[in-house]
C-alpha cells in the first residue's frame, strides 16, 4: 500500500478482502506523515476477555497525541503498558493503529458485559496503549464505553470522548472541582479554543463556574458562543498585564505549557486551596529520552519541586493532569449533551481515504475544536 496516499477506492473497496481482516490506517515505524499506511490486512480483534466489547467504528477523531505518537512520543512507556513482556523488543508494537476517539455500533460482547448489547450506539475514548480507532473495528472493555448521546451524529459524537475524559481527570481529580462546588468558583483556561479548551469551558459552564479563557483574537466569537464569561486575547500583548485587574482564580487549567506557569501562577488566590493544573507535562518525553526508570524518577522530582515551590511562594497547589479512561463519566456527559448544555465543536471532517490529510491539518496547529475522520 502507498504510504499516505491510498485512493478512496483502495480505502473503501472491500472486494477480495480476506475474511477476518479489516481495513485500517497503521504505522510500521515512527516518523512523519509518510509512515501512515492504509491496509486491509489487519486481523479483526477478538473478544478474549469476558468484559470486552467490539465496536464497528463509524467515526474517529484525532488529538495532538496522535501526531506525537506517530513520531514516537511516549513509545517506551506505552509499550510497557501494552505488553510488559515485549518491552525490550524494538518492533513489537507495529503495525500500530492511531486514533483516540470512537463513535460506532456494538457488534459483539464478552459474556460478562451487562450494560451493552450488539446494535447499541456507543462512544468511547481509546486509551493510547490500545490499538486505535482509525480502523473498521476497535475492541475496548465495558468500563471504557458509554451509550452515545442520541442527539448527535457519529461524527459529532467522535469529537468529544478523549477531551471529555482528559478534562474530567484534570478538573475533578487534579483540580478538585465538581458539579456542586463549581457555582462559587472562578476558573481560567489557557488555550480555550482547542479540543480540550472548548470542551472544558462548556463543562464548567454547565456546572455553573465563572470561566475566563485565553485564545487568539479570531477565536473570541467561538469561545463566547460556548459560554466564556471573559476572553483574553493572548496575541494582543502581555496576558498577565491584561488580567491584573481581574479577581483572582480558584483553578487554572493550562493547555498551553511553555512559560504559562511563570505568569499564571500569580493569578491564583493564595492560601485558599487554589490549584494550578497543567496538561502539558514532560512525563512521556522524559521516559522516552532517559528510559523508563530514570525518566519516571526525573518527572517525579520535577513535579515534587514545582509543587513545593508553588506552595511556598504562591500558596497554591501545583498538579499535572492526565487522560484517564472513564465510561461512566461519559454517561454523565451524554446527558449534558442531550440536554443541549454541551455542543460538539467539529472544525474539520475528513473521509477515511484522507487520514494523512487529517493528520496534516492537525499538525498545522491553531485548532478551533476537533478534527474528525468518518470511517464508515
Ligand atoms: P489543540 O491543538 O486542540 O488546541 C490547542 C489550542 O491552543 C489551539 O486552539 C491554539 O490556537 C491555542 N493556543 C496556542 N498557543 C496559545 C497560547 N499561547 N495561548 C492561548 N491559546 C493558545 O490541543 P488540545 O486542546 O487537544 O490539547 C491541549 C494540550 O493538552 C496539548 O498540548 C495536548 O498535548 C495536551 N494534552 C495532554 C493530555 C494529558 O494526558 N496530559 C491529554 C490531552 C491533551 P492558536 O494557536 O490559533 O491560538
Amino acid at each position: 500500500a502507498a504510504a499516505g496516499s491510498a485512493s478512496a477506492r483502495a480505502v473503501h473497496g472491500s472486494a477480495g478482502r480476506q475474511q477476518g481482516y479489516m481495513s485500517a490506517w497503521v504505522i510500521d515505524q515512527y516518523g512523519t506523515n509518510g509512515v501512515l499506511r492504509h491496509t486491509e490486512e489487519i486481523p479483526i480483534p477478538e473478544i478474549n476477555s469476558s468484559s470486552d466489547i467490539m465496536i464497528k467504528v463509524n467515526a474517529a477523531s484525532l488529538n495532538p497525541l496522535d501526531v506525537s505518537m506517530r513520531a514516537g512520543y511516549g513509545a517506551k512507556l506505552l509499550k510497557l503498558r501494552r505488553d510488559p513482556f515485549t518491552v525490550m523488543d524494538s518492533e513489537s508494537e507495529f503495525p500500530l493503529i492511531l486514533g483516540r476517539d470512537v463513535s460506532g455500533v456494538v457488534v459483539d460482547c464478552g459474556r460478562d458485559v451487562t450494560h451493552f448489547t450488539p446494535g447499541d450506539e456507543v462512544w468511547a475514548a481509546v486509551s493510547p496503549w490500545k490499538q486505535g480507532s482509525l480502523a473498521e473495528y476497535v475492541k475496548l472493555t465495558e468500563y471504557e464505553v458509554s451509550h452515545k448521546p442520541k442527539t448527535l451524529s457519529h461524527v459529532e459524537a467522535a469529537s468529544i470522548p478523549y477531551v471529555a475524559s482528559t478534562s474530567l481527570s484534570a478538573l475533578v481529580n487534579a483540580g478538585g472541582l465538581c458539579r456542586d462546588s463549581c457555582p462559587n468558583k472562578r476558573v481560567l483556561i489557557t488555550g480555550g479554543s482547542g479540543g480540550i479548551g472548548t470542551f472544558a469551558l462548556q463543562l464548567l459552564k454547565a456546572w455553573g463556574a465563572h470561566v475566563t479563557v485565553t485564545c487568539s483574537q479570531n477565536a473570541e466569537g467561538l469561545v463566547r458562543g460556548l459560554g466564556a464569561d471573559e476572553v483574553v486575547d493572548y496575541t494582543a500583548g502581555n496576558v498577565a498585564e491584561q488580567m491584573e485587574e481581574m479577581e483572582k482564580f480558584d483553578v487554572v487549567l493550562d493547555n498551553v505549557g511553555g512559560n504559562t506557569e511563570e505568569w499564571a501562577m500569580d493569578l491564583l488566590k493564595p492560601w485558599s486551596g487554589a490549584k494550578y493544573v497543567t496538561l502539558v507535562t514532560p512525563f512521556l518525553f522524559n521516559t522516552d529520552s532517559m528510559g523508563l526508570l530514570d525518566g519516571t524518577l526525573n518527572a517525579g522530582l520535577t513535579l515534587q519541586s514545582k509543587a513545593a515551590q508553588s506552595f511556598v511562594s504562591n500558596g497554591v497547589f501545583y498538579r499535572w493532569g492526565f487522560y484517564a479512561p472513564d465510561g461512566p463519566f461519559l454517561d454523565t456527559i451524554s446527558l449534558l449533551v442531550d440536554a443541549g448544555k454541551i455542543l460538539p465543536v467539529v472544525e474539520a471532517q475528513f473521509p477515511f481515504s484522507q487520514v494523512p490529510q487529517a493528520f496534516h491539518k492537525l499538525e498545522q496547529g491553531h485548532a478551533r475544536g476537533k478534527t474528525v475522520v468518518k470511517v464508515s
